[in-house]
């Protein structure tokens, strides 16, 4: 486990996920030392972003979640490179602010949903990493298997279609391709990385924007893309198998194919 690890993360927590069955009223309090690390890393982690050029401006939200269910998540338009640890607000499940916490993030509808549809993921990114962006808008898609290391990692990356930001659309549109992904991208938008720890989020996030990169450059050079054949992507997927990746895979998945 590194630093931005969740303890206590184990054990079966479906039940707590279903709409109408939030605890919000009588929250399990959440060990004081594990709320103020996981603040503490959602600031580091939002500075990464933004050195990275992974968010700008009040760009993107992150959210971790403790282990009494309730969901830290960054405050409404705040500067996601510039927090403090009480900038960061808490809320149920069902996305309602607890404590008289701060506005969360006018996105929080993706949060909720991301840890509904995946209840062993611990943290949320959203980002709008330029390249990736790009790849959506030019139509280019980042399902194509084309790096080797993408296909035995991350796999392809669905996106979904355009939906309104700050509406329930958008969880609508992802809620799905979560289930089949750890990694997606909204078109014209931004990605969403899921992440057993926050660091985990965040390393997929890193790799989708590089990734997109690469191809953006290769399709820059040469004018197209060409996937890697069937045969080299099931060899990939057999490495995969043997080093024990378990992220959700579309190629293994077929979702999005
Ligand atoms: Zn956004």
């Amino acid at each position: 486990m590194n630093d931005y690890g969740n303890p206590g993360a184990s054990g079966d927590t479906r039940g707590l996920f279903r709409p109408g069955q939030g605890h919000a009223h009588e929250p399990r309090q959440a060990h004081p030392e594990e709320e103020a690390r996981l603040r503490k890393a959602l600031c580091e982690i939002g500075r990464l972003c933004y050195d990275r050029n992974l968010i700008v401006g009040a760009d993107g939200n992150l959210s971790a979640r403790l282990s009494d269910d309730t969901i830290l998540i960054t405050p409404a338009g705040a500067m996601k490179g510039f927090m403090e640890p009480s900038h960061i607000t808490k809320v149920d499940m069902e996305g309602r602010v607890l404590g008289g916490g701060a506005r969360a993030s006018t996105e929080t509808g993706i949060h909720v949903t991301s840890y509904q549809a995946r209840p062993e993921m611990r943290a949320v990114v959203h980002a709008h990493p330029p390249h990736a962006v790009a790849m959506t808008i030019a139509g280019i898609d980042l399902q194509m298997p084309v790096i080797p290391e993408v296909v035995v990692t991350i796999g392809g990356i669905p996106t979904a279609p355009y939906a309104t930001p700050g509406t329930h659309e958008l969880p609508d549109s992802i809620r799905e391709l979560l289930r089949c992904s750890d990694t997606v991208m909204m078109k014209m938008h931004g990605s969403i990385s899921l992440g057993t720890n926050l660091m985990d989020a965040f390393k997929k996030l890193d790799m989708l924007e590089h990734t997109a990169k690469i191809l953006y450059l290769a399709h820059t050079l040469r004018g197209g893309l060409d996937p890697l054949p069937p045969e080299a992507v099931e060899r990939l997927l057999q490495t995969r198998k043997l080093l024990g990746i378990d992220t959700k895979n579309t190629f293994e998945t077929r979702c999005g194919l």
